[in-house]
């Protein structure tokens, strides 16, 4: 069976690391690759690349990287079928829903390039004392991106366009869970040999890459157990970071929205990729005058998620990862229902090959229940009845995680309180809505360092002020 390799100053080339791992198609158990684990010494030659190859690109015209990002962009869009079947193969996300948003990362990948032309990368406003101040915006140097495996390919190209179109190179460390469709990713680059390199394995790969010394920026997305690790890595040597970590954002109904037509879209939000996406809802409260029919509409919703593997196309939850996460998941129900929780619909480890988990729905539940503090990251409704808007306003924000969060009201008043939410984006009736123009940053648990339109490229660059004195001036004053 193959094992994969990683990709160096434009070269394939096997990991020095002695360990190999078996990958494994989440739908079948059966094992579909192997993985080296990752090393010190791979990184250490990835980095000598990306930092060779840095002065020529940032020496190119800002159009020209432009246009290399923008012919990766045609391959990997004219590659986006073969890629999603090589996501559901890795992680189980069916194919048609892993068409939908690596399509929708191609488009995002070229418009952040795109940005990089009218990005003012030098811009000379006059001086209050008559000179001229010319702020010019650098790039950082040799980078590191280190991603999830629950988006494989949107995760790697939303973090890479304002980073590469910046004049930064790039070592990518992909889940050591999702590797196949990155390593697709990079046989379709064209490139300039080093500008993007690829460093496979777990967080023996990981953990040398933040810690090295030759990398100006680590943009990190995973879990905060790990982000916490990074932080205080790159912390300690002062170098830039991007925490994308975990959520548990909250969805209110309000008692004036349609409950069937909202539980169907909580039931979306809650369940769409098997529960596994970061801005999932995991926390509901619902109004008490629509909660009967909210919960049983929630249940009706659930009912239509049939289960199979994704590349069937009757499939619409594919399964979980692997069986650790599916444990999590499990363990998360049977704390609910040992305190009281009731399982409306799912709940149980279906009898069959694969990692699969129903779509579960759980009332009665409180607000101490591992369910509501910790991120379950599969496909669990757990819904709590308030008895006002105020009330589950304050329990949607009283969680030490801040990503994301959903509220639907037909009340103005209720919706201009939605912002009092700490989270980094809030969605009013529609859960996901807005494009390239969000910009956020998550607070608490959920991460550091704002990203989306322009700010991705202000962490991409270190500004410069260069301040000319007017003519007039004493040299020496
Ligand atoms: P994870 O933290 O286990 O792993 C993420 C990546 O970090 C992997 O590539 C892994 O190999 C690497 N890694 C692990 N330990 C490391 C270390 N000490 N040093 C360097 N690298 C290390 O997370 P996961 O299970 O792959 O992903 C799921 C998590 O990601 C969830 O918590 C989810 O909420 C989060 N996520 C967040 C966002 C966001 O935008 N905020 C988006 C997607 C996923």
């Amino acid at each position: 069976m193959k094992t994969l390799q990683n990709s160096i100053g434009g070269k394939w080339e096997n990991s020095q690391s002695a360990s190999v791992r078996d990958l494994v198609n989440p739908a079948t158990e059966e094992v579909i690759a192997r993985y080296p684990g990752g090393s010190a010494d791979d990184v250490d030659r990835a980095v000598d690349a990306a930092v060779a190859a840095q002065p020529g690109w940032a020496e190119l015209p800002v159009a020209q990287r432009v246009e290399y990002l923008t012919r990766w962009a045609t391959e990997i869009a004219a590659h986006a079928e073969e890629l999603a079947a090589l996501e559901c193969r890795e992680m189980g996300k069916p194919v048609a829903l892993g068409r939908t948003f690596i399509d929708g990362s191609v488009q995002g990948f070229r418009a952040a390039a795109e940005e990089a032309l009218s990005y003012p990368f030098a811009e000379t406003l006059p001086g209050a004392d008559g000179g001229a101040t010319t702020i010019l915006r650098h790039p950082l140097g040799a980078t590191a991106v280190i991603t999830p495996w629950n988006f494989p390919v949107p995760m790697v190209l939303g973090a890479l366009g304002p980073l590469l179109a910046s004049g930064n190179t790039v070592v990518v460390k992909p889940s050591e869970r999702s590797p196949l469709s990155t390593a697709r990713l990079f046989e379709l680059s064209p490139l300039p040999a080093g500008v993007v390199n690829l460093v496979l394995g777990d967080a023996r790969a990981g953990a040398p890459l933040v810690e090295h010394d030759q990398i100006r920026l680590v943009h990190f997305t995973g879990s905060v157990e790990a982000g916490r690790r990074i932080g205080a890595g790159t912390g300690g040597r002062l170098c830039r970071s991007i925490l994308e970590l975990g959520g548990k954002d909250p969805v209110v109904v309000d008692a004036d929205v349609d409950p069937v037509a909202t539980a169907a879209a909580v039931a979306f939000g809650a369940f769409v990729n098997t529960g596994q996406i970061c801005t999932s809802m995991e926390r509901i409260y619902v109004h008490r005058d629509i909660a009967e029919e909210f919960v049983d509409a929630l249940v009706d919703a659930a009912s239509t998620y049939a289960l199979g593997d994704g590349h069937d196309a009757g499939t619409v939850l594919g399964p979980l990862v692997d069986a650790r996460q599916r444990d999590i998941v499990h363990r998360h129900v049977t704390d609910a229902v040992g305190r009281g929780a009731r399982v409306r619909i799912g709940g149980e480890i279906p009898e069959r090959k694969g990692f699969f988990y129903p779509a579960t729905v759980l009332t009665d539940v409180d607000d101490s229940m591992l369910v509501m503090t910790e991120e379950t990251f599969g496909p669990i409704a757990p819904v709590v009845v308030v008895s006002s808007f105020e009330e589950a306003l304050e329990r949607a924000s009283s969680s030490r995680f801040a990503l994301g969060a959903t509220v639907y009201t037909h009340n103005a008043d209720h919706a201009a309180a939605a912002a009092t939410i700490p989270a980094g984006v809030t969605w009013i009736n529609q859960w996901q809505g807005g494009g390239p123009e969000r910009l956020y940053e998550p607070a608490g648990d959920s991460g550091m360092g704002a990203t989306g339109a322009r700010a991705a490229y202000d962490a991409a660059t270190r500004p410069a002020t260069i301040h000319t004195a007017p003519a007039t001036a004493s040299t020496l004053s």
